[in-house]
């Protein structure tokens, strides 16, 4: 077999089919910071729809009511919004990440490498043995016992994919309520049961057998590697100016004695040496098992390690460049942007609409305009409104103008919601074009909370000398 080259994609051999990676076990402290930082967030994943703030999960998608749960903030559909902010925020904050460390955040912390790693692979070494081991058995043919090493092997990868598919269902539809699901007869809840399906199969699809290729091929934050960094960004590199040439243990020659172990160690089958490339996923296996090497023939470790390609040739990093600048800029706008986003959150929400049908109607010498009002209550306690009506300034109100539907206090339940019809009437004569107020929704309960909404009222032309059958002139707004 081709060893790989910069020419092709490490895991396509030279006929074109796929080489199945088999990465041999590595160890060494980058390797152990790796794994604790995976199962703390492994850890963390799994324990986040289980803690409660304010007597919901931490964090939940509640698709049924559609309302966001974040860390006790509560968000409806209207606060959509600010997800924009949210987004741009992390890819901004990604963006300058990536441009100091490189694929820091692939090699540590990516969800997909994290199981892929720390998961799935686990299950491959335990069934299967070492790397050495599954390619064997790889060319093995097909017996009984190799059948039955492959059926428990991906029983587990099945299982386990089932179990992430009901952990992530569980941040859209509550634990309680997947538990609830689960003991229930699939036909009760079809799409929930339709979702896990789909992602168990996707999980096992990625995670049994597309591997390394969705890094390589798939993930759009990876093929935005190259025009985030640059020759200062900290990727993991090979010290070619203390590496070559390569020699044997013992002889003059350069540091590396070709053993191929960083080879061997790397998930997606790249050879280090040959510079910085798009499938590196920056997992720095490759410098604990370098590092090794050189303790066990006595040379300094670090021939692989973590540094610029600048510092590589010889150079100096720079930490403070023009890109670190500007998405220093582009990352503080973004946080900026979110943090008075999330401030102008209101515990309650409120929205007026024009009720379908006329604009408004004349009758007994009185002009009416209806609205709904849409009122829903973010918090995770019952609550009561006051509606009130406020002039606008230029627009004072007429004595006359009165609310139907705004004297009673209004009651909602926690993250509750209700619709009002509103009527406002007055006199024909007391009308005049552009009248606009304000209806403002107030907390009680000792609480300060508001929100309000400016109304416009329409009427008939005042210079019109009858109210006859309406047409478009009739209408003023
Ligand atoms: S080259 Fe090294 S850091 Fe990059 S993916 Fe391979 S083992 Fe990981
Ligand atoms: S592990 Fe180190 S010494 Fe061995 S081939 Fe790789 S770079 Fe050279």
């Amino acid at each position: 077999m081709k060893p790989p080259s910069l020419e092709s994609l490490s895991t396509i051999q030279a006929d074109g089919s796929r080489r199945f990676v088999h990465p041999a076990d590595v160890r060494g402290p980058l390797t152990k910071a790796r794994r604790l930082v995976a199962w703390l967030l492994i850890a963390f994943y799994a324990a986040l729809p289980w803690i409660r703030v304010g007597g919901h999960p931490a964090v939940f998608l509640d698709v049924q009511t559609r309302r966001f749960h974040f860390m006790g903030l509560v968000l409806a559909t209207q606060d959509l919004w600010i997800g924009f902010f949210l987004i741009t925020g992390l890819a901004f904050g990604l963006f300058y990440l990536t441009a100091l460390f490189g694929r820091l955040w692939c090699g540590w912390a990516c969800p997909y490498t994290v199981l892929l790693e720390h998961l799935y692979r686990r299950i491959e070494r335990w069934v299967d043995g070492d790397a050495s081991a599954r390619r064997r058995l790889d060319q093995a043919p097909l017996n009984a016992r190799n059948l039955i090493r492959r059926l428990i092997k991906h029983s587990l990868y099945l299982l386990l994919s089932a179990a992430i598919a009901h952990l992530f269902l569980s941040y859209f539809v509550s634990i309680g309520q997947l538990y609830r699901m689960m003991q229930g007869p699939p036909r009760e809840h079809l799409q929930a049961f339709g979702v896990v399906l789909f992602l168990t199969a996707a999980l096992y699809f990625c995670f049994s057998w597309f591997r390394e290729q969705f890094c390589i091929i798939l993930c759009p934050y990876g093929r935005l590697q190259s025009a985030l960094t640059d020759e200062h960004s900290i990727v993991i590199g090979y010290d070619r100016r203390r590496g070559e040439p390569r020699g044997k243990a013992g002889s003059t020659d350069g540091a590396c004695v070709d053993c191929r172990r960083c080879v061997q160690v790397c998930p997606t089958g790249i050879d280090i040496r040959n510079g910085l490339q798009l499938e590196c996923i920056g997992c720095a296996a490759c410098v604990d098992a370098c590092d090794e090497v050189m303790v066990k023939l006595k040379r300094p470790p670090g021939l692989v390690r973590y540094a610029s390609q600048m510092a590589l040739q010889g150079g100096r990093t720079r930490w403070l460049r023009p890109r670190i600048l500007l998405y220093s800029i582009m990352l503080m706008a973004g946080l900026v942007a979110l943090g008075l986003s999330l401030q102008r959150i209101s515990p309650l929400h409120v929205a007026a609409v024009r009720m379908v049908g006329a604009p408004f109607y004349v009758a007994d010498g009185q002009l009416r305009n209806q609205f709904l009002l849409r009122v829903i209550n973010k918090r995770h306690e019952a609550m009561n409104y006051r509606i009130a009506l406020e002039p606008l300034a230029g627009s004072p109100l007429p004595a006359s103008l009165k609310a139907s539907g705004t004297t009673d206090p209004l009651h909602l339940d926690a993250l509750g919601e209700t619709q009002v019809p509103i009527i406002f009437s007055l006199p024909v004569a007391d009308f005049k074009p552009a009248l606009r107020l304000r209806l403002r929704v107030d907390e009680e309960n000792g609480k300060v909370g508001n929100s309000s909404r400016v109304l416009e009222l329409l009427g008939p032309d005042p210079n019109l000398q009858t109210h006859g059958p309406l047409d478009a002139k009739s209408f003023i707004r």
